[in-house]
């Protein structure tokens, strides 16, 4: 095996097959990637599990929860044998799994870390998803164990992959509708009580962490840039019983390099889900921008305001998302929403939150 071929397969688990070693073809199609499902709650098992029937590179080999009853229950519906279901007390025996290439961190929020290091540590690639830890020590903790383990790791920022989004991305940084002077980005809705994200020990904060995070990543991959300066206000009404911890609405201002100003909203007790990017000669809306489906795009330019439709594509944003951590597996790429992506999002994360506290700017230095 040459160097380059064994690079590649550096990264791919033990199992892969290759037909070439018993004097056949050198090479076979490599079989799809293994993923392990960690945490089997609602967005796993409602969005992330059902979609790898639309995989091309990802299949679902194996599943880890602390409720026996979920694996019996998920495990014989996706026909996940007894040997690769796992408790978190297990976890760390999905090293002697040559099936799992992958795993897929899908618990709350502060438990990211420890279930990416801990995976990263038995050998395999990371899926975690966002926000990606709760502090700018756990993400880079985390980007080092996997770089040290040689294994990817993944952000699920799914509308990468969403069709709609992309193309915003390549208008607003084309200029499309001219240079880009302003973006507005809102995010929320009303948070049920009596759940872990109103929990700040296990969300590691409220609203921005969860929902908000999307008006700052649209902000981030729509300019292309990270901000220099951040300000944010924080309106939080703390007898509410919801809000005992964490924070309901956080607004945060956010400018970068080039000039463009970002103004963004996040809430928990209204809902949003938008943003509009505002240059020169017109502007392109997103309404709603980041919803498992049905997004809506509408471009005025040079006065003249219509809708701009896509084809459905064939692959949706799920399965793009689990295919391209697989491809990059594969091929030795890095993933486009990296670790560094999800820990550029929680540098500024902080500055907001510091910034909220203290009632003044914060600057940022890339
Ligand atoms: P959820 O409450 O439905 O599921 C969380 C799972 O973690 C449950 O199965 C729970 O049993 C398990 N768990 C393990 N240890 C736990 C503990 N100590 N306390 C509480 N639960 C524990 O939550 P969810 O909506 O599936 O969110 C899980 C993660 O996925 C979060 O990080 C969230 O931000 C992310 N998420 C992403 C998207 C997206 O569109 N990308 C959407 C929803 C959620």
């Amino acid at each position: 095996m040459n160097r380059s071929r064994r690079a590649m397969m550096g990264g791919v688990g033990a199992g892969l097959a290759l037909a070439g070693m018993g004097g056949g073809p050198a090479f076979a199609a490599p079989r799809k990637i293994g993923y392990a499902i960690v945490g089997l709650g609602s967005y796993a098992t409602r969005q992330i599990m059902p979609n790898f029937a639309g995989c091309d590179q990802a299949k679902l080999v194996a599943l880890v929860s602390g409720t026996p009853a979920k694996l019996a229950q998920y495990g014989d519906q996706y026909g996940i044998p007894a040997t690769h279901r796992y408790s978190y007390a297990d976890f760390d025996r999905i090293r002697d799994n040559p099936d799992i290439d992958a795993v897929y961190v899908v618990l709350p929020n502060s438990l990211h870390a420890e279930y990416v290091i801990r995976a990263a540590q038995a050998g395999k690639h990371v899926m975690c998803e966002k926000p990606m830890a709760v502090s700018v020590a756990e993400c880079e903790a985390m980007i080092a164990a996997c770089r040290k383990a040689g294994r990817k790791l993944m952000i699920g920022y799914r509308s990468r992959f969403e069709p709609y989004n992309r193309l915003a991305i390549d208008l607003a940084r084309g200029g499309h509708v001219g240079p880009t002077r302003l973006i507005t980005a809102e995010h929320g809705f009303s948070a049920q009580p009596n759940q872990w994200r109103l929990d700040k020990p296990l969300s590691g904060g409220g609203s921005l962490m969860d929902i908000g995070i999307y008006s700052l990543n649209a902000a981030r991959y729509l300019t292309g840039e990270e901000p220099a300066e951040v300000s944010a206000v924080e309106s939080t009404d703390r007898t509410d019983p919801r809000f005992r911890t964490v924070e309901d609405r956080i607004n945060f201002m956010l400018r970068f390099p080039s000039g463009i100003i970002a103004n963004c909203i996040s809430s928990y007790s209204s809902g949003h889900n938008g943003y509009r990017v505002i240059g020169t000669q017109g502007w392109i809306d997103m309404e709603p921008a980041t919803p498992y489906s049905g997004q809506s795009m509408t471009i005025r330019k040079d006065g003249v305001t219509a809708p701009r439709t896509l084809p459905v594509p064939a692959k949706n944003q799920f399965a793009g998302q689990l295919d391209h951590l697989a491809e990059c597996i594969m091929t030795g790429a890095t993933p486009i929403v990296s670790g560094e992506e999800g820990l550029a999002d929680l540098r500024v994360i902080e500055a907001i939150y510091r910034s909220a506290a203290t009632g003044r700017s914060v600057r940022l230095h890339a």
